[in-house]
């Protein structure tokens, strides 16, 4: 029987390199069996070389629409290209990073093909006969699981939080075929040009961080952010919070771990008066090591925890800071 096939979406970093996260579509679609096709939008000159990886990952083939505007995203171009190879192409199924570029491209060419399209999934699984795709997705406030089928549109796309996927080790043997497509864009389809560049502050990312200190509500005050600042910079590690914390201006949005914010697996996690709602856990429950803080020894977060200690967290960090300076976290 042939198999199904699978487009993913691959993305480059600033630095013209690809963004790991690619790796994670690719491992989404070796899960469903498929042969797997990758899109990657890119400046004009972007070598072989640099696009192997993604053999190695599982891809068969590379499309690569190519143009020096494609340094920066702009939605409207991309979209209606996006739209076009869709059709062109023939997609049965398309996956995306649930990540800025895919969490804006993909509603826009949603539109346009007229098709639907399944935000932050958490399960995929793929009919090889009829090529139907299940879309398994956290909804009613992660209550429940919902499967979503797409049965009468095409292409199925869908979105993957990023981080949530496990890359299998690459096969370095493997090889494919690259289609180089250059795209030509008159000048009236580039509404918006780049003008400089400014690098995110160096602040550790929450999304790529080994360790996280999350700030919960029960850290009672703004003023006590300082401290666990300190804390979290003493161990290297970044903050994060939950979405009380976000709401009462604690720490900003970007900071959000859960449904509707980040999805973290760092190696460490710390909970400072996180009560450990399912929204929170959806973002934060495959962190390896999981410790909790909270005065309530029934808190749902010591479920999920390893190391639970039940108390009023400010007055347990100044210990947990000389515990863990001794050498209690590599
Ligand atoms: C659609 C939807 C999406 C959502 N998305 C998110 C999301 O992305 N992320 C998210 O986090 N939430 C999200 N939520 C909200 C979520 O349901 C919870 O309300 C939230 O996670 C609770 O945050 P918290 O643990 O800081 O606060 P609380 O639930 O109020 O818990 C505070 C905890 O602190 C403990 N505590 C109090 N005082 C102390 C002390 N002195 N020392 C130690 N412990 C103390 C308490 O025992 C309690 O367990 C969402 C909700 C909905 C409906």
């Amino acid at each position: 029987m042939t198999k199904q096939t699978v487009w993913t979406l691959a993305e480059l970093d600033h630095k013209g390199q690809l963004d790991p996260v690619s790796f994670e579509m690719t491992a989404r679609a070796q899960n469903l069996d498929a042969e797997i096709h990758v899109l990657l939008f890119a400046p004009t000159g972007v070598s072989d070389e640099t696009l192997v990886p993604l053999f190695h990952h599982g891809a068969h083939e590379v499309l690569l629409l190519e143009n020096d505007a494609f340094t920066f995203f702009q939605a409207d171009v991309w979209g209606r290209l996006f739209a076009d190879v869709a059709r062109k192409e023939n997609m049965n199924v398309f996956l995306a990073p649930a990540d800025t570029l895919g969490r804006t491209l993909l509603p826009y060419a949603a539109m346009l093909l007229h098709t639907g399209l399944t935000a932050d999934c958490t399960a995929l699984s793929l009919d090889s006969e009829t090529g139907l795709l299940d879309q398994t997705r956290p909804a009613v406030g992660g209550d429940i699981m919902a499967t979503i089928r797409c049965e009468a549109h095409r292409p199925q796309m869908a979105t993957i939080r990023p981080r949530s996927t496990a890359v299998p080790a690459p096969d370095v043997t493997r090889t494919g075929k690259i289609r180089r497509c250059h795209v030509t864009l008159d000048g009236k389809a580039l509404q918006t040009q780049l003008l400089s560049f400014t690098p995110a502050p160096a602040e550790i990312p929450l999304a790529a961080a080994d360790k996280v200190v999350v700030v919960g509500r029960g850290i009672k005050r703004p003023e006590n952010i300082p401290a666990v600042k300190e804390f979290a910079d003493s161990i290297g590690a970044a903050l994060g919070a939950t979405r009380e914390a976000v709401d009462r201006n604690w720490l900003p949005y970007s900071c959000q771990i859960g449904l509707s914010g980040r999805t973290i697996a760092p190696k460490l996690y710390i909970g400072l008066g996180v009560s450990g709602a399912i929204q929170h856990l959806i973002g934060m429950r495959t962190a390896e090591t999981i410790v909790a803080v909270n005065k309530d020894p029934d808190a749902p977060i010591f479920k999920v925890a390893d190391f639970g200690i039940a108390g009023d967290c400010m007055e347990v960090l100044p210990h947990l800071k000389s515990l863990l300076a001794k050498g209690g976290v590599k």
